[in-house]
């Protein structure tokens, strides 16, 4: 599975549409301070399904969408986009690209999809639980982070592994059925 595009518009500092494309091989982004390297890492954390406002150094969720510059005024709206190549089929999915999009307005209402079409937030959470990509996924290191696994307790560093390994989904589905 390869990142493939990554599409920001209203988010955080890209008032305008912004298309990234990944080429194959590794990618760097450079700029000045402030120029908007953090907010490109933040877009891709959301658009997975990012929940806490204060891990996007933010203090209420609606904080992401642009908030407008001395020359020009706020939206109302951050979208982003993010497309996959799953041609090997790494995501358990017929499909061979995977899109995923993720929009919230000034009014808190807030939509997810999946390659068009509206889904629940457990939807992407399920597709890509275990590839390390979804919440909490080790795919995206943040400063601190190191450390901070390091520091763990021995539980959850346990299930750090358990992610990487991919028992996690199976230990999912058994707390599930013993719910249900
Ligand atoms: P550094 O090299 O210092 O880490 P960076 O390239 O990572 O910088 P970011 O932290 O991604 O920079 O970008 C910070 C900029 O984004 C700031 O100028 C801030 O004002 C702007 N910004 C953050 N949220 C919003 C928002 N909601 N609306 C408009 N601009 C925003
Ligand atoms: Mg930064």
């Amino acid at each position: 599975m390869k990142l493939k595009t990554l599409e920001i518009s209203g988010f955080k500092s890209f008032a305008d549409k912004t298309v990234i494309d990944f080429m194959p091989g590794m990618t760097g982004i450079v700029g000045p301070n402030g120029s908007g390297k953090s907010n490109i890492i933040e877009a891709i954390r959301w658009v997975m399904g990012e929940q806490s406002a204060k891990d996007l150094r933010g203090n209420k969720m609606s904080d992401v969408i642009f908030a407008g510059t001395k020359k020009r005024r706020g939206l109302n709206r951050a979208e982003v986009a993010i497309t996959f190549d799953n041609s090997d089929h790494y995501v358990k999915s017929d499909y061979t690209e995977i899109r995923i999009t993720r929009r919230l307005y000034r009014t808190g209402e807030s939509v997810y999809q999946l390659n068009g079409s509206d889904c629940r937030l457990r939807d992407i959470h399920e597709l890509f639980m275990d590839t390390g990509l979804g919440r909490e996924g080790f795919s995206i290191i943040s400063q601190g982070r190191v450390e901070s696994i390091f520091n763990a307790k021995p539980e959850d560093r346990r299930g750090i592994i358990e992610e990487v390994a991919g028992v996690y989904k199976y230990k999912q589905n058994k707390h599930k059925a013993q719910q249900d």
